[in-house]
Formats: structure tokens, C-alpha cells, sequence
């Protein structure tokens, strides 16, 4: 069988779309679990971008020593010294260069000729190639690019070194027989390409990530760019677990094979939920809730008869949960510490009597616990690393009367200090204070609320994002007071930025921060 190679992109691609923003202990974290999921290369990210995603870049080539190390450029010598000064440390390291070739790019976004591009592809993959024998050229937006141009472009990079050729279809536009036949023509006409490996880069704008890349495969590609969950730019990029999970099932068809090892995939998937605080729809294949529930009767006599009725693969076989409902009040403390162990989420010492303590809770309210709700309880009672502040105290009243009041007491450093605020309502109120002490007011661009017990005492979920200096950080946490809950997971989300700088604001003098005018001319008794 022939051998495809997996190129994870979820710490680059992924990582910059909106709610993906990791600290650099998650981005390792995550690196971690994708070497022994079994990438064969992970992008680890773009050094050029700043500082930190140059320190990112490099504490991950010192602990990944597996899988390849790839880091992205433009044509620019400064990006590629960038990336060089990333890997320096790498046991093996990729340089990945781009540069558009459609003519709307060149003309609108560059501001280039064709013949500009074709200097700067030469000079580009030349500089990378001192730096690297394993140099990989993307010419952006492949799929609107005249395809003579494309060939020209592909031929100066193979001519110039270039090991790995990744045509990417940027905007997600191309359909597969289209895709796989560019594969094929560049193939064809380019001289060398024997000697590289043709890859594949699919967008989902049209849900068709998945099947060009398949169609890739079938035109000659032996890489395909991947992300965990399909998270990426817009609507996302070619889910890994699909892709990998359509080369298991229909092995007959196409017969490849890869070094992911398919009972991870669901951990995985679950670990970058539980990293960025976005969770996956439902109904998405491989790893979605329902993607092996069956509810109709009809169905769920047919699976009791035989599996094989409605299902084309085990959930056992992506490292799934064979059933939802795992542990009841009568599961001790190794269950629930070895079940979180296979979920990927070793938990021990204080961290796991917590965890227990809230597992027992949940159980004597008559209510069982999903995998989802376990690793919920786990991470929210994992200390993130060095937090730069720590919630001692929540106080809010709200009700008929308004504004909502709160008072929020933090320490740092052994310092405490308090704020008082009035909001519109509760929440408002408790993240107010939160800025007005750490100084970084951020803005709420997402909340979610989800019981994840039953009854009126339920443990509630916040999830949350915020929006700082156009960065998105996102925060989550559980409890029974959702005020409570939400002031821990706007702190968690702020925390996470300000983890990402090198300098952080001293705190506050503490404060009382009073709303606007209007919003007590509403207050009605
Ligand atoms: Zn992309």
C-alpha cells in the first residue's frame, strides 16, 4: 500500500481563526498529542508573526522530536530567517514558503506582476534551502491561478529545491474532478516532480475540504494538510479525522496508508474542544456527539441485532466511548481517574479529589455523567499554568431592581484587591470588576450557558470569548452559581492573553466603576 503523509495544520491554519487562540503551554500540549496520534508533520506556526509565536515555534521543535517541525513564510528573507531561527533546535524542521499566483491576488492583495513572483519564488526557495534540505512551496490560491502561470510557478520552486509542492484551494472553490485534475496536469508538465511530493490544501467554504482532498490523493498527492476537528480560516479546513477515518472504511477504494493510529482520534479531538473552549456541532462526522448515537427504534433494533445495520465503523475504533452514560454513583475514585486517563486527561493528588468531590455531587442528584461532562469537571478544576490572578471572591445581587451590583476580589503575588461595579446585570457587573483591577478590559464576543447536570441545582458550563486587541481568547468554566461560573471563565479567557505577553500591567488601585445614566433611569422596583 502506498503511503500518504499527514501534515496537521491545527496549530497554524486552525490556530488563527477566530476563538482558536492557544497560550504557548496549550500549542505544546496539543503539538504533544499530535506526534503521538501519529503526524508525520505539524505545522507549529508562522515565527515571523511575533516574538511569541517565534518562542512558540521553538518550544516546540525542542520537544517534538517525531514528527517533522514545518513553520510557515512569505517570500520574505526576514520570514524565512524567522523560521530558520525557529528550528534551529528541530530534530527535523520544514520550511513552508507561499506566495499567491492568481492574478486577483497578485494584482490586489500583492500588488505584484507575475514576473515579480516568479523572482520572488526563485530567491525565496533558494534562501529557505540553506536554511533546510526539506523545503515546501504553496502557491496560494492555486485553484484561480491561470494553470500555465501555475506550472511556471511550480517549476522555478522544483527547480530551485523545493521537496514538498502543496497546491492549496485557499477560498475552498474548486470541485474534485477540478482538483484532481490540476494534480494531474502539473504532474504532467512539470519537469522533476517525480523527485517531490505533490499535497494537498482543501477549505470547507462549499463542505467539499474532504472530498478534494480525496480527489488529490487520486491525482498523485501523498501529503494532505489537515486539521483536528476542521477548525480554519472561514469555514474551516479538510477535517484529519475524516479524512483518515474515509481512508480506514473504504481502504478498497483507496488504498493508502498513514501513521495516524485511529483509536486517538477521538481524544484528540476532545483535547482541542477542551484547549480552546469551542466544542464540536453534534452532528459532525467521526466526532460529533451523535456521530454514533442512534435514536429512531428502527435503528436501535437493527444495532441491537447486528452493529453492522447502521454503522460503518466502531466508535471503539476512533478511540470513542462506546456508550455516552460511563460512570454512576458507585464508580470510585481510580474509575473516575483511569476513565479520564483514557479520555486523555490524567488527573491525580488534590486535582482528582475535586474532581471527585464534583463527580459524587453530580451523582447523588440523580443525574449520570457523559465523557464530555467528566473532562468538563477535570478541566475546569485544572489550575492553568501560572495564572497571573486568582479569584478569591465573587459577590453579585441582581434582580427586579437595577442596575446589578458586584464586588470581585483577586490576588497576584500574594497582593488582594478588590473592585466594586455595577452592571447590566450580574455578569456585566463581575466582568467590570475583573477589568477595572487587571487593567485589560476585553469585550464579550460569545457566551454560552448549558446545563450539564439536570435539575434546578444543575452544574452549568459557561463557555465564553472575548476580543482583545483583535485577538480572540476564549475561557470556560463550571459550577451551580453561573455568576460565579462566568467571572472564572472571563478570568481564565482574560488570563490566557495575558499569558501571551511578556510584560503584564501592574494591577488597579481598586475601584468602583459606575455604569451609565440610562441604565438606571430602566431600574423599576
Ligand atoms: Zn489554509
Amino acid at each position: 500500500m502506498k503511503r500518504l503523509l499527514i501534515f496537521d495544520t491545527t496549530l497554524r491554519d486552525g490556530e488563527q481563526s477566530p476563538g482558536y487562540g492557544m497560550t504557548s503551554e496549550q500549542k505544546l500540549q496539543l503539538a504533544k498529542q499530535l506526534e503521538t496520534l501519529g503526524v508525520d508533520i505539524i505545522e507549529a506556526g508562522f515565527p515571523a508573526a511575533s516574538s511569541e509565536d517565534l518562542a512558540g515555534v521553538q518550544n516546540i521543535a525542542r520537544q517534538v522530536r517525531k514528527s517533522t517541525i514545518a513553520t510557515l513564510a512569505r517570500c520574505s528573507d526576514s520570514d524565512i530567517e524567522a523560521c530558520a531561527k525557529g528550528l534551529d533546535r528541530a530534530e527535523r524542521g520544514r520550511i513552508h514558503i507561499f506566495l499567491s499566483t492568481s492574478d486577483l491576488h497578485l494584482e490586489h492583495k500583492l500588488g505584484i506582476d507575475r514576473k515579480t513572483a516568479l523572482d520572488k519564488i526563485h530567491r525565496s526557495t533558494r534562501l529557505a534551502r540553506k536554511y533546510s534540505n526539506d523545503v515546501e512551496f504553496s502557491p496560494e490560491d492555486a485553484t484561480r491561478t491561470d494553470i500555465e502561470y501555475l506550472i511556471q510557478a511550480t517549476q522555478v520552486a522544483v527547480d530551485e529545491g523545493a521537496t514538498t509542492i502543496n497546491l492549496p484551494d485557499t477560498v475552498g472553490y474548486a470541485s474534485p474532478a477540478e482538483y484532481r485534475a490540476m494534480f494531474e496536469t502539473v504532474r504532467a508538465r512539470v519537469r522533476g516532480i517525480e523527485k517531490v511530493t505533490l499535497s494537498a490544501h482543501c477549505h470547507n467554504d462549499l463542505g467539499l475540504a474532504v472530498a478534494n482532498s480525496l480527489a488529490a490523493v487520486e491525482g498523485g498527492a501523498r501529503q494532505v494538510e489537515c486539521t483536528i476537528n476542521g477548525v480554519g480560516e472561514r469555514a474551516g479546513n479538510a477535517s484529519l479525522e475524516e479524512i483518515i477515518m474515509a481512508l480506514h472504511v473504504r481502504n478498497n477504494v483507496y488504498p493508502y496508508e498513514t501513521g495516524i493510529n485511529t483509536k486517538l482520534i477521538y481524544p484528540t479531538s476532545q483535547l482541542l474542544s477542551a484547549l480552546t473552549g469551542v466544542g464540536v456541532q453534534p452532528n459532525k462526522a467521526v466526532v460529533g456527539r451523535n456521530a454514533f448515537a442512534h435514536e429512531s427504534g428502527v435503528h436501535q433494533h437493527g444495532i441491537i441485532k447486528d452493529r453492522r445495520t447502521y454503522e460503518i465503523m466502531t466508535p471503539e475504533s476512533v478511540g470513542a466511548p462506546p456508550s455516552r452514560l460511563v460512570l454512576g454513583r458507585h464508580s470510585g475514585r481510580h474509575a473516575v481517574a483511569a476513565r479520564l486517563a483514557d479520555l486523555g486527561h490524567a488527573v491525580s493528588g488534590t486535582t482528582l479529589n475535586h474532581v471527585y468531590d464534583r463527580f459524587l455531587r453530580a451523582c447523588e442528584l440523580g443525574t449520570s455523567l457523559t465523557d464530555d461532562d467528566l473532562i468538563q469537571i477535570a478541566l475546569d478544576n485544572r489550575p492553568p499554568p501560572n495564572p497571573p490572578y486568582t479569584i478569591t471572591l465573587v459577590q453579585a445581587s441582581a434582580g427586579t431592581v437595577r442596575p446589578a451590583t458586584a464586588t470581585v476580589r483577586l490576588t497576584r503575588e500574594g497582593q488582594t484587591y478588590v473592585a466594586c461595579a455595577l452592571g447590566d446585570g450580574p455578569v456585566d457587573a463581575v466582568c467590570t470588576c475583573i477589568d477595572s483591577i487587571t487593567g485589560h478590559p476585553a469585550r464579550v464576543v460569545g457566551y454560552e450557558l448549558r446545563a450539564i447536570s439536570e435539575g434546578r441545582d444543575a452544574e452549568a458550563e459557561v463557555s465564553l470569548r472575548v476580543l482583545i486587541d483583535e485577538r480572540t481568547f476564549s475561557g470556560r468554566a463550571v459550577g451551580t452559581d453561573i455568576v460565579e461560573a462566568s467571572a472564572r471563565a472571563y478570568l481564565s479567557a482574560v488570563s490566557k492573553c495575558l499569558a501571551t505577553r511578556s510584560q503584564i500591567k501592574p494591577p488597579q488601585v481598586p475601584a468602583v466603576v459606575l455604569p451609565p445614566r440610562e441604565m438606571f433611569a430602566e431600574a423599576r422596583p
